[in-house]
């Protein structure tokens, strides 16, 4: 069931996650719901050729072709995989939709020229690091670019064509799945798939594992009280995060974590006069230095630094 891009992880009875693999250019989880009667997926990856890999491992885990498609939310890393599942059905909240639709149609011609664009960047950033920890994190990304440049031309953007605001319950015969958004957090709109006879809880980008999460443009303060509903109202055992591995409801707690100190730290630089590029020669905020794609820290620190400026000067 494994293969270049992911590898199959059992999370309960019926469902599994397919983990990507840092390095082969693949990036985003997925997960594949066995319902009995019909097979869901959620996320599709960031590169259609892995795409079209769990649409044939979904078939072969479930017997089933598959019958829907979740996006979590709009991220290149979760949706350009939608191309390979044209005979499911896809739903997104109508946010997600929205934001999907109002992108538009592929320019192979922009795409590219930005890709390079951070392709020569990171080569850059890559150069001029030292740190091994970073230097992983940032061949990461490099792989990641580069699988996504050589599919641009085949790229086609895939919309949801079934949409909900809140909650949307899909019934099957061996268990049932609740699509839930509590709003934007990590991106504008996100929504989760929780399975509670499972007690399992597949989250997009709300949760990753042991890896620094992506703020810029999200909202942090909301995110924090997403993932505190979601442990108040929710029964949770085993948590599909959207990167990293498989784990159990600590990691809900690890994000809250680690949301509140990033606001507390970066509140901290904004009034303590000093540059933004003091602070970011800091480095990762202790703790954190063992998570995966540290380089997000800096792009997490420069967003939120600035964003605080500017309310701050209002
Ligand atoms: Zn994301």
């Amino acid at each position: 069931m494994n293969n270049e891009y992911f590898t199959i992880q059992q999370a309960s009875e019926g469902i599994w996650g397919a983990i990507s693999v840092p390095g082969s250019g693949s990036l985003g989880n997925a997960a594949i719901i066995d319902l009995g009667d019909l097979t869901v997926v959620v996320d599709t990856t960031n590169l259609p050729h892995s795409a079209a890999l769990l649409r044939h491992t979904a078939e072969q885990l479930t017997n089933k072709p598959v019958k829907y498609v979740v996006n979590t939310h709009f991220h290149g890393d979760h949706v350009n995989g939608n191309q390979e599942f044209m005979s499911s059905e896809l739903i997104s909240t109508v946010w997600t939709r929205d934001l999907l639709a109002d992108m538009g149609e592929v320019n192979i011609d922009v795409m590219q020229q930005n890709i390079r664009r951070l392709i020569t960047s990171l080569d850059h950033m890559r150069s001029q690091e030292r740190d091994p920890h970073m230097l992983t994190g940032i061949g990461y990304d490099l792989s990641v670019q580069r699988a996504l440049y050589d599919t641009i031309p085949s790229l086609r953007r895939v919309i949801p064509k079934i949409t909900f605001d809140d909650k949307l319950v899909i019934r099957g015969t061996k268990r049932t799945i609740e699509v839930l958004s509590y709003g934007g957090g990590h991106s504008l709109s996100d929504a989760v798939v929780y399975v509670p006879e499972e007690r399992t809880l597949i989250t997009g980008d709300l949760v990753s594992t042991k890896t620094i999460p992506v703020i810029p443009y999200g909202n942090p303060y909301a995110w924090i009280r997403i993932l505190k509903r979601m442990q108040q109202d929710l029964k949770i055992d085993t948590v599909v995060p959207g990167h990293g591995d498989i784990s159990n409801s600590d990691r809900i707690t690890d994000v809250i974590h680690f949301l509140e100190k990033m606001i507390a730290y970066v509140a901290g630089a904004v009034t303590s006069g000093q540059s933004e590029s003091y602070w970011l020669e800091q480095g990762v905020l202790k703790g954190y230095e063992d998570w995966h794609l540290p380089q997000y820290f800096r792009w997490n620190f420069r967003w939120l630094f600035n964003s605080m400026l500017v309310q701050n000067n209002r």
